[in-house]
């Protein structure tokens, strides 16, 4: 029912994205959930290369779904049907399926943590064929492409949203809801770490925690376990990795990258490469970071990272992706270069001016 053309009038009107949901747009997200009836088909979708927000908002959300008494309820995410191990652990992943075998008509289609449809990949046709549609996110340049959007950008992940709903659902938290909406949190705030880190993500940490459930068990899983092969495929990638101090108006950039020809010598799945950004970003000299992660011949992921003196969700959506303004990507074409060389052809415009010099 919805899609590009039926979500126009909401779209249009360059909506101050930065608003957040109104009471009517929490109250018509409550009334499609409590108005469900109990055989309606119910699907989850989170954006392509699922990280810790991602799938731990919409797995999250799918247990407290469960609660409510949703029985018919897949989730799912576009492209091959891989979890990162890192993330194999969440609870709730038995609800997971392939999208190939996602339904095709489902009476209700949640979206979490997309910024725009391009996001959703092949599952975009389910915004037309879906009988109603439910966002929730939090990027700032969120389209707003469901009938019903959700989209707070001050919240620090999609997962504080999802909470929020469930309460307003009269959901309360159980262990497994907790830790599918701890690890979107932490994930999205660097382990509590980055700005988005305020009293109010504490105090729903607090609550998480207050389940039972393990942060260091977590964190150990989530985010300091690799395989071998990584460390030394990171210390390859990071040995090549380039400094520009003149870039961005001398703010400088930072810039690696790792081939598919990388992972194959190291014997590594992909998704391993997405904490790479990490270390390259500790860059005292660099303002800007970048990783490109090839994903076909000619083709990369592109990660950008500010420390606040650039906004990247700019250079992002200049170059046909998006993101929040110290963190955002884009598919890069041609060589490392030639996509590094367009980075550098947007940065002197998206030097924040307040940041001073
Ligand atoms: P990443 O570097 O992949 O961790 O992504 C950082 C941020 O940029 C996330 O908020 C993503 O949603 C956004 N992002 C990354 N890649 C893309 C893309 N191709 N299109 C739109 N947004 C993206
Ligand atoms: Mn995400
Ligand atoms: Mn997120």
């Amino acid at each position: 029912m919805t899609g590009p053309s039926g979500t126009a009038g909401s779209v249009v009107e360059a909506a101050p994205a930065d608003s957040g949901p109104s009471a009517g747009d929490w109250a018509a997200a409550e009334s499609l959930l409590r108005n469900l009836s109990p055989e309606a088909r119910v699907l989850l979708v989170c954006h392509v290369n699922p990280d810790g927000d991602a799938l731990g908002s919409m797995l999250g959300f799918a247990l407290g779904l469960q609660r409510l008494g949703v029985r018919r309820m897949q989730a799912t995410f576009p492209g091959p049907p891989e979890v990162p191990v890192p993330l194999q652990g969440l609870p709730g992943l038995d609800l997971l399926v392939p999208a190939t075998e996602a339904y095709p008509a489902p009476d209700l289609v949640i979206c979490f943590d997309a910024a725009s449809e391009s996001r959703l990949g092949e599952l975009v046709d389910r915004l037309d064929t879906a009988g109603a549609s439910l966002v929730l996110d939090h990027h700032a340049s969120n389209t707003h492409f469901g009938e019903v959007n959700l989209v707070d950008p001050y919240a620090a992940a999609t997962s504080v949203v999802a909470e929020q709903l469930l309460t307003r659902l009269g959901v309360g938290l159980d262990a497994g809801i907790a830790e599918c909406l701890y690890v979107a949190l932490t994930t999205d705030t660097g382990s509590f770490r980055f700005e988005a880190t305020t009293p109010a993500v504490h105090q729903l940490a607090a609550r998480l925690l207050a389940t039972g459930i393990r942060p260091g068990d977590i964190s150990r899983r989530v985010f300091d376990t690799r395989p071998f092969g990584a460390v030394r495929l990171f210390g390859e990638v990071l040995g090549r990795a380039r400094l520009e101090p003149v870039a961005a108006d001398g703010r400088g950039l930072v810039w690696t990258w790792a081939t598919l020809d990388d992972l194959v010598r190291h014997d590594q799945r992909p998704y391993v490469l997405e904490a790479l950004i990490d270390s390259v970003r500790c860059t005292a000299e660099a303002d800007v970071s970048c990783v490109l992660k090839q994903t076909a011949p000619g083709e990369w992921a592109v990660s950008l990272r500010s420390k606040g003196a650039v906004d990247v969700s700019r250079v992002a959506l200049a170059l046909g992706g998006g993101g929040h303004r110290f963190a955002a990507g884009f598919t890069g074409r041609g060589t490392a270069e030639e996509v590094v060389d367009r980075i550098r052809g947007q940065l002197d415009a998206a030097v924040i001016p307040s940041a001073g010099s």
